[in-house]
């Protein structure tokens, strides 16, 4: 299949298999822009170069698909702090019954609310 860049709308061929079922991150090696491509849709027509044309695949760069996406980091520090905050909100929010299920918990509530 073919995919073109976003960004700077270079086109690449790509095995359909190397982006899985779900797809996945590819970087354009032309202006390393990162975008997720989805395999292409299988109602969509086969793309059949005309033989009087030049067949464009032979001249494309190859795609780079061994990185990480760069916001892996940025994914996990938003997932722990969503965690944090819901742990926060369920100590506030289950007060009452928190501090009557485990008396010792009293204290540190008097402390903090
Ligand atoms: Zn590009």
């Amino acid at each position: 299949m073919i995919i073109t860049c976003p960004e700077c709308t270079s086109r690449f061929a790509l095995q359909r298999e190397s982006l899985g079922v779900t797809g996945r991150f590819v970087r354009c090696a032309r202006c390393l822009h990162i975008w997720f491509q989805m395999p292409a849709d299988e109602t969509e027509p086969a793309f059949t170069p005309q033989p009087t044309q030049n067949p464009v695949s032979g001249q494309l760069p190859s795609l780079s698909m061994d990185f990480k996406p760069k916001n892996r980091l940025w994914t996990t520090a938003m997932t722990l702090s969503f965690v944090s905050m819901a742990v926060l909100l369920a100590l506030v929010v289950k007060k009452d019954w928190i501090s009557t299920t485990f008396p010792q918990t009293g204290v540190y509530y008097q402390k903090i609310l």
